[in-house]
């Protein structure tokens, strides 16, 4: 299995050695290799089961470092960086040659991001090169938001797990570009499309499509339990699904269920706070997962704040 550790040098001399480490992130925890090394992104999409088509986002220590691999920054995208870096923001940006055909699946744009936390950030700086890293999980499935999580599913397939404890958002992050001088948000993330509007105005949410996404985090079904998931009114849900004899579990927002084993059940946030949603939604959902129900039932949050990205992860969970 992995080692689980939070030695930062050792993480750094796998990673300058071609292999690939998972690193904590404030979004969800990453499966790192050294993002100019086509050796090291060859062994990411390996490890991860990822289809060729699918770009990796590449992280970066700080902005400045970005002009190493793009060509331009475009301003309103650089208005976005100056006001989220370090956070769950990943832009969009024209790439230079340096950066590998394969992190970017042969696209133009390499997405990067500066990542705000801050064991992930005390690793870059350390390093003369960039890391890719997508979601440290076998594709498809829930993204992992705690250092077991990786070690549960890919431990037999990295030699390092770096730990920095649970990931204080929870959800990957929002993706924007610029196509012919109009902002578009590519996938809902762990910044919310109303922060993004106060700095630039209106920009344009690109509805999910299905079968061939510009961005497979618009894959329709996508960070997916095994057990199936339905969504809508779940007192309704709980009724009907009661009736027919089924063995359920609950995944509501802020209603406790009563009646309902604990092993069986998952508020996301007593309060009806969208933070603490965000962050308990992937464990919630490994949970449920693990308790050897029939049917997940879960409802959709108000669609404000961060309630549009956690809706838009249900719906994909739900999706077949
Ligand atoms: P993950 O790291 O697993 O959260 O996935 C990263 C997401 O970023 C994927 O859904 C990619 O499709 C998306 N992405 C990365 N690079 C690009 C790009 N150049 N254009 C559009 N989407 C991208
Ligand atoms: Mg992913």
């Amino acid at each position: 299995m992995a080692e689980l550790g939070s030695d930062i040098h050792r993480a750094a001399a796998i990673l300058k050695g071609g292999e690939l480490v998972a690193i904590p992130t404030e979004t969800v925890y990453g499966l790192a290799g050294n993002a100019l090394d086509p050796v090291a992104v060859t062994k990411i999409f390996d490890t991860k089961n990822r289809p060729s088509f699918d770009p990796l986002i590449v992280h970066v220590a700080d902005t400045d470092q970005v002009y190493r691999y793009i060509r331009e920054f475009p301003e309103e995208l650089r208005k976005l960086a100056d006001a989220f870096w370090p956070g769950p923001l990943t832009l969009l940006l024209p790439k230079k040659d340096i950066v590998p055909d394969l992190v970017t699946s042969g696209l133009d744009t390499v997405a990067v991001r500066v990542p705000s936390h801050p064991v992930t950030r005390a690793l870059l700086k350390v390093l003369d090169f960039p890391l890719a890293a997508p979601s440290a999980n076998p594709f498809g499935y829930i993204s992992p938001t705690r250092a077991i999580h990786v070690e549960d599913q890919l431990g037999d397939r990295i030699p390092y797990v770096l730990d920095g404890g649970d990931c204080s958002v929870g959800l990957e992050s929002t993706i924007v570009g610029l196509e012919q001088g109009q902002l578009i948000i590519y996938r809902l993330g762990g910044l919310s499309v109303s922060a993004i509007e106060e700095v630039v105005g209106p920009v344009l949410i690109l509805p999910q499509s299905s079968s061939n996404p510009k961005s497979p985090g618009m894959l329709k079904s996508h960070y997916a339990p095994r057990t199936p998931v339905v969504l809508g009114d779940l007192d309704e849900l709980i009724v009907q699904f009661g009736r027919q004899g089924e063995d359920f579990a609950v995944l509501s927002f802020t209603k406790d269920y009563q009646g309902i084993d604990d092993r069986k059940k998952v508020v996301l946030s007593p309060e009806g706070d969208f933070g603490e949603a965000a962050r308990n939604l992937f464990s919630g959902m490994r949970f449920l997962d693990k308790a050897g129900v029939s049917v997940i039932l879960a409802e959709e949050l108000p669609e404000k704040n961060l309630g549009k990205a956690i809706n838009d992860r249900l719906r994909r969970a739900a999706a077949r």
